[in-house]
């Protein structure tokens, strides 16, 4: 099973409080099935210093979100959609946007 969603790929939030936040996948947890998209699902970490260099305080940073509730941005027509499959005549699986038709990768 090929992944939908990549490493790189411009994503929209669909839900919670970062939804139509669009942005780049930084990290993708696939046995989570979640990802992390630079800039959406910004949370707050209050840090203790362990140590006497180390900063203390609030530090934001993403959280990842399920890959359900994202939408690949489509690098062809510039819209968020569905991504399908299609096996090339070599045998490499390729993704498309249901959209445009629009060959992904
Ligand atoms: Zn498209």
């Amino acid at each position: 099973m090929a992944a939908k969603i990549k490493k790189g790929d411009t994503v929209m939030v669909m839900v919670g409080r970062s939804r139509g936040h669009v942005g780049k996948v930084k990290k993708v947890f696939p046995k989570e099935k979640r990802a992390l998209v630079e800039g959406a699902n910004i949370v707050k970490r209050h840090l203790r210093s362990r140590r006497e260099n180390q900063p203390s305080g609030i530090v934001e940073m993403e959280a990842p979100i399920h890959i359900s509730n994202l939408m690949l941005v489509c690098p062809n027509c510039g819209e968020p959609t569905r991504v399908g499959f299609q096996i090339r005549e070599d045998g490499t699986k390729v993704r498309v946007c249901k959209k445009c038709g629009g060959v992904i990768d």
